[in-house]
């Protein structure tokens, strides 16, 4: 198995620390997001109410016997989502490998990158710097052993889990905080006397798999802290293009040929950074009467080399006849198939500024 670098990220006590952020005279108290009334569950508790055993998932009656003065709070799905949106954006600077499994959680395969650690401790601030909330990552070489690393030094942790130290953690793990063993699993496993991965690890694969089938062959390697499952992320990216507005319009072909060279530079980086593999090479221009127009190409296969875009692209400029417009904008993009309807960025050179990472319209 190629070896993996995975961080799983948690935010702390979602919901709750954002209505703590966003009411500062909820700080400090014993919080429950959800509903109040005979019927009603807590979705979050602060960690000021976990301290009473207030949990998420408990009856909202249970929660106030637990803790008379907590103060409970209907939930805003819409803000919460927002937040897991920006969470999102910044996952998606350092992979495109990113596995959501709720609002406030995710796996991140980043492999590729010199050190998880480090891209761990920097997710981390960037979270709080850019909306103010905290989260637990863990690091690990599987999402099974990440996860377990992520809960481990919880609220605001960091924590790897280094290949020397995975026997003694999954020895100590009760089996229900696996990755993949669910509840009616864990009660099964219970009933046959195995309560912690150090039980599990006593049970041959045979008996594993004659008491829960084919799972059982993935049982049997978790209780090795061996865990062969993916980051299956949820967007696939299906092109790859920038864009530039003139200044001025022009019909200038020397002067538009420049201007594509710098968008298409742009291209190729974003290309190169994300290892995108796409066969179709699509030109739109924009004309000074806000007319647009597309040109594309498809390749046998992927675009392989900056020299490869340029002939191309140079190649659909030299076909479009203006027809005695000026053009006020050209983009160039590299989309997966004919058939994809690219995504731009917008270049700012304009202004001396760096091209937006974020796209002019998510696909
Ligand atoms: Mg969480």
């Amino acid at each position: 198995m190629p070896e993996r670098k995975i961080i799983h990220i948690d935010m702390d006590a979602f919901y709750a620390s954002i209505e703590q952020r966003d009411r500062p005279e909820l700080r400090g108290l014993p919080v429950a997001v959800g509903y109040a009334g005979p019927r009603g569950v807590v979705a979050t508790a602060s960690y000021e109410a976990r301290r009473y055993g207030v949990h998420s998932a408990i009856s909202s009656v249970r929660a106030l016997r637990l803790c008379p003065q907590l103060v409970f709070i209907p939930s805003r799905m819409e803000v919460y989502k927002a937040v897991s949106q920006q969470i999102r954006a910044i996952f998606y600077d350092y992979t495109e490998l990113v596995e959501p499994l709720s609002l406030d959680e995710a796996f991140l395969d980043v492999t590729h990158l010199p050190s998880a650690t480090l891209a761990a401790r920097e997710i981390k601030a960037r979270i709080l710097a850019e909306t103010g909330l905290t989260a637990s990552a863990g690091v690990s070489v599987n999402k099974m052993l990440a996860k377990i690393a992520s809960d481990y030094r919880k609220p605001d942790g960091l924590f790897v889990i280094e290949p020397r130290m995975v026997d003694g953690f999954v020895a100590g793990l009760p089996v229900e905080r696996f990755f993949g063993i669910g509840e009616v699993t864990a009660r099964k496993m219970h009933r046959l006397g195995i309560r912690t991965g150090a039980e599990l690890r006593e049970r041959s694969e045979e008996e594993l798999v004659r008491h829960f089938g084919k799972a059982g062959h993935a049982y049997y390697g978790y209780a090795r802290g061996i865990d062969p499952r993916a980051v299956e992320p949820n967007r696939i990216r299906k092109s790859l293009g920038a864009e530039n507005t003139f200044a001025e319009d022009t019909d200038d072909r020397e002067r538009l040929l420049a201007e594509l060279g710098a968008v298409r530079e742009e291209v190729w980086r974003r290309v190169s950074k994300y290892g995108f593999r796409g066969r179709t090479v699509v030109l739109k221009l924009k004309y000074d009467d806000f007319r647009q127009i597309t040109r594309s190409h498809t390749l046998p296969g992927p675009v392989e080399t900056p020299e490869q875009l340029e002939r191309v692209a140079g190649e659909l400029l030299g076909g479009v006849d203006f027809g005695g417009r000026k053009v006020r904008l050209v983009g160039l993009a590299v989309a997966n198939a004919p058939e994809t309807a690219p995504v731009y960025v917008q270049l700012r050179f304009d202004f001396g500024e760096g091209p937006e990472e974020r796209p002019v319209g998510e696909r």
